[in-house]
């Protein structure tokens, strides 16, 4: 262990099983450690750093902006934070916006919206969210609640018991949960922290057709899916199903911190000044990464490369043929790889000392969530390390 874990260990808290490495600088897809070892980075902080690190369109956004404008609270209006706004709605096709500085924030916007439409559409609170079993939003006491996984919850009992979960694929269990007392639906399109699990339409379209029978909204949680990752901007926009409410922020802000509610005109106008804020949400610094993001991945293709690396990873590693790969999984350059037994972390560090970070998405699932600037070449790389990781894990 370094001496800077070390100190570490000392000062801060007791949260984060971290690996015994310490990263100095980044490029594009490559990291280096305080040693002056390289790494190909596979998992891009976690499904964060979509350009690679340090893009040098956002280290000049980030730079003009930190010496133009800096911090101004949401008393006031900076130009940037109506320009980003603008753009998401483009993207998204619908919306109005509210911008959170993480991805359970945004949860939290979406959750609090839930209720006030509940009130003006009924007359009565509904309290009830109906969530998947496996899925994850969060970790402030509502996005913990609502996070489809008892082992998170078990050492912050009790939560607000407003979520019942239903397993992930069955359209007929999440039918009967939706009745006239449920608020909101809430789901990933792609469970990324439940093991990179696409969800099947068939639950998105019972989601959304119960949602309309009963008068609740379909949130879609793409803190994780959004922003090209998936091979569209959204990851609901490859679905048959328009949800009411967008929740992003992971790749939102090209590194910085920054989250993002998007919701229909209808849902969002159950909010009145008062009802929600942030501090530093949409400030000047985090708009410029994000804008600077957007206009990259839009100058640059990126969607279309998140696609094609996307199947050169996919078909690459149902190619490896190794016996414990039990499915290959995904969207776009968001692929989970399903273990025949939980080994996940065993072969992310055999990857580790070979040179390519990978991750996990539970303890039998590698997880792949590469920039998506990634390249032929290093797509190549990394099937052949990861081939070669688990060939090393007996
Ligand atoms: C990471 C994640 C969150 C939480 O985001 P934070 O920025 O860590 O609060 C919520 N939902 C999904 C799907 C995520 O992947």
């Amino acid at each position: 262990m370094s001496s800077f874990q070390e100190q570490q260990a000392k000062v801060e808290m007791n949260v984060y099983a971290r690996a015994p490495i310490t990263f100095v600088s980044g490029a594009g897809c490559v990291l280096t450690d305080d040693a002056g070892k390289t790494y190909l980075d596979m998992l891009a902080g976690i499904a964060v750093a979509s350009l690679g690190h340090c893009h040098p369109d956002v280290v000049a956004a980030i730079r003009d902006q930190a010496g133009t404008l800096d911090h101004i609270s949401n008393l006031y209006t900076h130009p940037l934070q109506v320009e980003l706004a603008q753009r998401l709605v483009a993207i998204n096709g619908w919306g109005r916006v509210f911008f959170s500085n993480s991805g359970a924030e945004a949860n939290e916007c979406a959750l609090k919206l839930a209720r006030r439409v509940s009130i003006e559409r009924h007359g009565v609170a509904r309290t009830r969210v109906v969530a998947l079993e496996g899925s994850f939003h969060g970790r402030t006491f509502a996005t913990l609640a609502a996070t489809g996984q008892p082992g998170k919850h078990a050492r912050f009992r009790p939560l607000p018991d407003w979520f019942t979960h239903v397993p992930a694929d069955d359209p007929e269990a999440l039918a009967a949960a939706v009745d006239d007392g449920v608020a909101a639906v809430l789901l990933e399109v792609v469970q990324g922290e439940g093991g990179v699990r696409p969800i099947s339409d068939a639950m998105l379209v019972t989601a959304r057709e119960r949602c309309d029978a009963v008068g609740a909204i379909l949130i879609i949680d793409e803190v994780q899916t959004g922003i090209g990752r998936t091979g569209s901007w959204f990851a609901y926009q490859q679905t048959p199903v328009v949800p009411d409410v967008v929740t992003l922020a992971k790749a939102l802000g090209g590194g910085l911190p920054i989250g993002a509610c998007i919701a229909s005109e209808a849902v969002a106008s159950a909010f009145a000044p008062g009802d929600h804020a942030t501090t530093f949400g949409g400030g000047p610094i985090q708009c410029a990464a994000a804008l600077a993001t957007l206009q990259t991945i839009e100058r640059d293709a990126l969607i279309t490369n998140a696609q094609q690396r996307g199947t050169q990873l996919l078909e690459g590693l149902r190619a490896i043929g190794d016996p414990r790969i039990a499915e290959v999984r995904g969207r776009g350059l968001l692929v989970g790889v399903k273990l025949t037994a939980p080994i996940a972390d065993h072969v992310v560090v055999a990857a580790r000392d070979l040179g390519v970070i990978l991750g996990t998405a539970g303890p039998d699932v590698l997880r792949f969530a590469p920039p998506l600037i990634v390249s032929v070449a290093q797509i190549d790389e990394a099937l052949a390390v990861t081939a070669k990781a688990l060939a090393e894990v007996g």
